[in-house]
């Protein structure tokens, strides 16, 4: 099994899941919401998952 989740692609590697050495999430799954009441473009969205606290 590799360490990351070949089906989260993800850049921010500021995340604490991130899977440093590939652009992909560590995780199994992911929460994804929204800061919009009303969202249309990408920008809208954000991870839920993100996590710097166990850096
Ligand atoms: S938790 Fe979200 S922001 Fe963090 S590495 Fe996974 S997909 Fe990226």
């Amino acid at each position: 099994m590799p360490d990351y989740n070949p089906s989260i692609g993800c850049t921010v590697h500021q995340c604490s899941h991130h899977a440093k050495s590939k652009n992909y999430c560590s995780l199994d799954s992911i929460q994804v919401g929204t800061h919009e009441s009303n969202p249309t473009v990408p920008p809208c969205t954000d991870c839920q998952s993100f996590d710097l606290s166990t850096k």
